[in-house]
C-alpha cells in the first residue's frame, strides 16, 4: 500500500533505513539484511542519499532494485544542497519511471569544501524549496521531511527550527521523520511544540539501536548534539564491553524506547539500521512478545 494511503488510514508505519553500500561485500550484506527484514513486513524501507560520503547515484540504483526485485515499498532520500533544477527534474523522472513515488526531501549537510554563499545563491537553499519543486512537478509523490527534536545544529533556536518545519509542511510535506534520539521525553516535548505551531501531519520517531561506544560517539557528534542518557553513558564507561554485550544493551534500550513510544501512540517508528538486520529483528521480536 502506498505510504500516503497508510497515513490516510492512520495505520502505524514501521520502516527501515539503509545507506547505499560502497563495495560488493557491502552490497551483499545489504541484500541479506533486506531479505532478513522483509519477513517483518515493513511498511516501507528507505535509502539515504549521499550521506556519510557515499555515492549519490547509489540511491537510485538501490531504490530501483529494492522495488523491482524485492517488491518492497521504498522511499528515496534526496538532498538538494548544490543541486540545480535539472538535477531535481531528472531524479524525479527516474523515480517516476521506476514507479517510485516516495521521497524524503532534505537539504543535506553543506559539504566542508562548499562555500555557503554558493548554497544561498543556488536553486535550492532549504528543503522547503525542494519540497515545493517536487509538489509543482507532481502531486503523486508522498513527501516526507526531517524533524529535529533536539533542534537542527544550524538553527538559532528550536522555535526557529519548528518554523522551518512548518514551511516544509506548508510546501507539501505529508509526514515528518525525526533525527534519532535516546530520550523519549525530548521527543514528546518536541511533538507538543510542533502541534502548538499548527502542524498536524504524522511525526515518526527515528530510533537507532546503539551497537558500540564508538558508533555512539560518531553519531552524536555528526548529528549535532544528541543527548545521551546516563544509563547509556554509564554502561559504556563502567567497563570495557564486548561486541555482544554492547549489541544486547542497544537492543534492550531501543526495545524499551519503542514500547514507551507505542504506548504514547506514535504513528510509526523509523529504524536507522546501519544496513544490519540483527538488532532491528530482535527488537521486533521483543516488541511482539
Ligand atoms: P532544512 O529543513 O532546509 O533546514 C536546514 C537548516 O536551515 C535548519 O537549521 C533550519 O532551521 C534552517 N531553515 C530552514 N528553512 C529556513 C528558512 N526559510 N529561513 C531560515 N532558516 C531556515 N542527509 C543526507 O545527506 N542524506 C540523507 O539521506 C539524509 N537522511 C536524513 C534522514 C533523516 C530522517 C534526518 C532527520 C536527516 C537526514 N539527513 C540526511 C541529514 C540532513 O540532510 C541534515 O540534517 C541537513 O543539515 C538538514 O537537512 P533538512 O532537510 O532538515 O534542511
Amino acid at each position: 500500500m502506498a505510504i500516503k494511503e497508510l497515513f490516510a488510514q492512520h495505520k502505524k508505519t514501521f520502516s527501515f533505513e539503509f545507506f547505499p553500500p560502497k563495495d560488493a561485500a557491502g552490497e551483499a550484506l545489504l541484500y541479506q539484511t533486506i531479505n532478513d527484514l522483509r519477513a517483518l513486513h515493513p511498511s516501507f524501507v528507505s535509502v539515504t542519499y549521499g550521506a556519510m560520503g557515499t555515492n549519490q547515484d547509489g540511491t537510485l540504483f538501490f531504490v530501483k532494485k529494492i522495488k523491482q526485485e524485492l517488491g518492497v515499498e521504498v522511499m528515496a532520500h534526496f538532498t538538494c544542497v548544490c543541486a540545480d533544477k535539472e538535477r531535481v527534474r531528472s531524479f524525479l523522472a527516474e523515480l517516476e519511471a521506476a514507479g517510485i513515488y516516495n521521497i524524503l526531501a532534505l537539504r543535506g549537510d553543506i559539504p566542508d569544501d562548499v562555500d555557503r554563499t554558493q548554497v544561498i545563491a543556488g536553486d535550492f537553499r532549504y528543503a522547503s524549496d525542494l519540497i515545493a519543486a517536487i509538489r509543482e512537478h507532481s502531486n503523486a509523490f508522498t513527501i516526507m521531511a526531517a524533524g529535529y527534536p533536539e533542534c537542527h545544529p544550524e538553527a538559532p533556536s528550536l522555535d526557529a527550527d519548528i518554523d522551518a518545519l512548518k514551511r516544509k509542511i506548508d510546501a507539501g510535506a505529508q509526514a515528518v521523520i525525526t533525527q534519532l534520539f535516546f530520550m523519549n521525553d525530548v521527543f514528546y516535548r518536541y511533538c507538543d511544540r510542533v502541534r502548538a505551531r499548527g502542524i498536524t501531519v504524522p511525526i515518526i520517531p527515528g530510533i537507532m539501536p546503539v551497537q558500540s561506544a564508538r558508533q555512539l560517539e560518531i553519531f552524536s557528534s555528526k548529528c549535532g548534539g544528541i543527548s545521551i542518557p546516563p544509563e547509556i553513558k554509564n554502561f559504556f564507561t563502567a567497563k570495557e564491553r564486548t561486541k555482544e554485550e554492547a549489541l544486547q544493551f542497544g537492543i534492550d534500550f531501543a526495545t524499551a524506547q519503542c514500547r514507551d513510544l507505542l504506548r504514547h501512540d506514535v504513528p510509526g517508528i523509523h529504524f536507522y539500521t546501519l544496513n544490519r538486520s540483527r538488532a532491528t529483528r530482535l527488537i521486533f521480536e521483543q516488541l511482539n512478545k
